[in-house]
C-alpha cells in the first residue's frame, strides 16, 4: 500500500516537473521570439533614422545652395578684382575719359558717374570727386608717403608698409589704377576719415549709389576680407545688376566674386562629366 502511494506521489512529481519544464520551454521560446522581433525592429528603426538624417542633410544642402540670381561672370570687366592678393593684370589697358573737368575715369563708367553726381546735386547735395584714376607712379608716390608717415611715428619699415597698405593700396593692387573707382566727399567736409559717413552726401551715396552701379567698396564690417580700412568715400563701379545684388545680400566684392565663382566651378565640372 505504501509503495502504491509512493508511486502515485512519484508520478505526480514527474508530471509536475514535466509541466514546469514545458512551461519553461514555452517561456524561453516566447522570450527568444520577442527578442528576435525586437532586434529586427531596432535595426529597422535605425535604418529609417539614417535615411531620415540623409534626407535632412540633403534638404538642408538644397536649402543652403544659392541659385545664381544674376547673369554675371567673374571675368566681366566691371567685376575686375584688385586687392592685396590680386594685382592689376599686366595686360590691363584703360581708355580714359575726363570727368568733372579735372578727373579721369574709365570711359565705360563716366556716364553712370555723371548721372549719380547730377542726381545727388538735384537733391541739394554737394558731392565732389577728390580722387579718380591714378597712374601706377602716382599710386607709388602716395603709398611711399604713407609709409614715410608711419616711419616718422617710429615704426620699422616692414610694420610701416603693413600699416600703410590699409590706407593706401600697394602699387599695382589699387583700384584707382583701374579707373573704375573714385573717392567722393562732401564739399562741406573734405577730410578722409570716418566722420565722412555722417555727411548728407555720404548718406545719400551709401543709400543710392547701387542704382548707378556703384558700391561702397570698403565697408567697415568687411575689413577682414578687403584688408582695407573703412573708407566711406571710395566708390567702385561694378554695374547696376551686380551692385544691386551685392547691396541686397550685403556682400563686398571679394564675397561676390566667390559667390559667382562657385557656379563657374560647377559649370566646369559639368563640362568635364
Ligand atoms: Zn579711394
Amino acid at each position: 500500500m505504501k509503495t502504491v502511494k509512493q508511486n502515485a506521489i512519484k508520478n505526480m512529481i514527474h508530471t509536475n516537473i514535466s509541466i514546469i519544464l514545458l512551461i519553461c520551454i514555452v517561456l524561453i521560446l516566447t522570450i527568444t521570439y520577442k527578442y528576435i522581433t525586437y532586434k529586427k525592429d531596432v535595426q529597422a528603426s535605425l535604418e529609417v533614422s539614417v535615411d531620415v538624417e540623409e534626407l535632412y542633410n540633403e534638404t538642408k544642402w538644397e536649402e543652403n545652395k544659392r541659385d545664381k540670381d544674376v547673369n554675371s561672370n567673374t571675368s566681366d570687366w566691371e567685376l575686375l578684382l584688385v586687392n592685396k592678393k590680386h594685382n592689376i593684370p599686366e595686360t590691363y589697358s584703360i581708355e580714359l575719359q575726363e570727368i568733372e573737368s579735372t578727373h579721369m575715369v574709365d570711359k565705360r563708367i563716366a556716364e553712370a558717374l555723371n548721372q549719380m553726381l547730377s542726381d545727388a546735386r538735384k537733391e541739394g547735395l554737394s558731392p565732389i570727386i577728390c580722387s579718380s584714376y591714378r597712374t601706377n607712379e602716382k599710386q607709388r608716390r602716395l603709398y611711399n608717403n604713407k609709409v614715410d608717415e608711419y616711419k616718422r611715428q617710429g615704426y620699422g619699415l616692414e610694420e610701416a608698409k603693413e600699416l600703410a597698405s590699409y590706407w593706401v593700396a600697394i602699387p599695382g593692387t589699387g583700384e584707382h589704377e583701374t579707373g573704375l573707382a573714385v573717392d567722393i566727399v562732401s564739399k562741406n567736409y573734405q577730410i578722409l576719415d570716418e566722420e565722412q559717413e555722417k555727411t548728407q552726401e555720404q548718406k545719400w551715396l551709401i543709400e543710392n549709389s547701387y542704382k548707378y552701379g556703384f558700391v561702397l567698396r570698403y565697408p567697415t564690417d568687411k575689413k577682414e576680407i578687403t584688408m582695407i580700412n573703412y573708407e566711406p568715400w571710395h566708390y567702385r563701379y561694378v554695374g547696376i545688376e551686380n551692385a544691386t545684388y551685392m547691396k541686397e545680400q550685403d556682400m563686398c566684392l571679394e564675397e561676390y566674386i566667390e559667390y559667382l565663382g562657385q557656379f563657374e566651378i560647377e559649370e566646369y565640372q559639368e563640362e568635364l562629366i
